[in-house]
């Protein structure tokens, strides 16, 4: 099929939820993706995030083929081998991380879905309504995920929203020891807020929110969809602040491509009761096969620390642009944020004429989620590529 029969197809049938661009995309590998018309793009964004290992991995696809040819679905009431696999591979990856002798964990599809059952546990383990969250901060268009998002933008249509939900400034301690209460929850934050516009916090704030969580009652969440699986140069960005949370999510690249939610807690927090949540799909054999497959690849590879040092190369030669479009480059690893003067979509048009796929977050920041994978030389060309666009 070429692109007016793709896209019109598309155009006939779609729901209007997500604007799309121009191109049609039909296959990748690695950090490369390609269009219905044979042009190659080097993959800045990771897909949306979810491509940390690369696209088509050789081993994931040959675990997802294999598992695909064995069972693909199973019963949530039944045991299975993957499943019991990936929780042990789970288990290790919190016990490094956040040094959690023993945890619980909840397998969904999506990382929406995985916010939805920390907000569902955190209201069951506590009896508190309230939850806590950051402005700017993003967790999903799922109402429960939506209700702690920020963004005036994909709330207000949607209203009215859970109750008890408080917005406070990010990377301010004040306004939380103002907003965490008696009947508070959970408070929810990103380590590095991805769609808000890509802005770290601080270890001085986290330990903040730790320490006010402990004296409160309250339970700490942090989501760790986007900054998980090595995207900042640890495992967990939580380990950059030696911080402990009581619930973390993973979603995206957890699952190698395949929709995947985890929702992990310390095991003294105790356990849902049975029936009081739930999935079909979640934690089904296939995605387990493919996301053992992912931390494999993590490992084997050296993926962790490859995106510590080529994210310290990538924002020291993004500031050496010295370009005066720009106001602010930040980032931590390879979860890059260049905050423009203007706006960020008629750069990210130039930048795809030129074979750079990018992705925004808000109004005015060029985001940059290379596959950690990604090749010294194609990063070489996308910092030369955006000072061009940037003159
Ligand atoms: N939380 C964060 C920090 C995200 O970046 C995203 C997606 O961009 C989500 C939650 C929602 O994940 P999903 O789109 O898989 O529902």
């Amino acid at each position: 099929m070429n692109y007016e029969q793709i896209s019109q197809l598309e155009l006939i049938h779609h729901s209007g939820a997500v604007g799309r661009r121009p191109v049609a995309l039909v296959r990748a590998k690695g950090a490369r993706l390609w269009d219905s018309q044979g042009k190659e793009y080097i993959d800045c964004a990771a897909a949306q995030g979810w491509a940390n290992v690369g696209h088509c991995h050789p081993v994931v696809t040959a675990a997802i083929q294999k598992q695909a040819e064995t069972l693909v679905a199973s019963q949530e009431s039944s045991f299975n081998d993957q499943r019991a696999l990936w929780l042990a591979d789970m288990a290790a990856i919190f016990q490094n991380s956040l040094g959690w002798a023993d945890c619980a964990i909840h397998p969904s599809n999506s990382g929406a879905e995985a916010n939805e059952a920390a907000l569902k546990f955190a209201r069951f383990r506590t009896g508190r309504k309230g939850f806590v969250a950051a402005g700017r901060g993003f967790h999903g268009r799922t109402m429960g995920a939506l209700s702690v998002t920020a963004n005036k933008k994909y709330r207000d249509p949607f209203e009215p929203l859970l109750p008890g939900v408080t917005h406070i400034p990010y990377n301010n301690l004040d306004a939380a020891a103002a907003a965490i209460g008696n009947d508070t929850a959970s408070v929810i934050v990103e380590i590095v807020q991805g769609e808000g516009g890509v802005y770290p916090g601080e270890t001085d704030y986290f330990q903040g929110l730790r320490r006010l969580c402990n004296e409160r009652g309250a339970l700490l969440i942090v989501d760790e969809i986007q900054t998980g699986v090595g995207r900042t140069g640890r495992w967990l960005a939580c380990e950059h602040h030696k911080l402990s949370p009581d619930i973390v999510t993973l979603g995206k690249s957890i699952g190698g491509g395949l929709p995947l939610g985890v929702t992990a807690w310390p095991r003294r927090l105790g356990l849902f009761e049975s029936g009081t949540h739930g999935s079909t799909f979640g934690g089904g054999p296939l995605v387990c096969a493919a996301s053992r497959a992912v931390i494999e690849v993590m490992a084997e590879e050296r993926l962790v620390e490859r995106a510590e040092t080529l994210g310290l190369w990538l924002l020291s030669e993004l500031r050496g642009l010295h370009s005066s479009q720009v106001r602010e480059v930040r980032g931590l690893g390879l979860m890059v944020g260049v905050e423009l003067k203007g706006k960020v979509t008629p750069v990210l048009q130039q930048l795809m004429e030129r074979g750079v796929w990018a992705l925004p977050a808000g109004l005015n920041v060029l985001r940059l989620l290379p596959p950690l994978v990604i090749e010294q030389a194609d990063l070489e060309k996308v910092v030369s590529t955006i000072g061009e666009v940037l003159k």
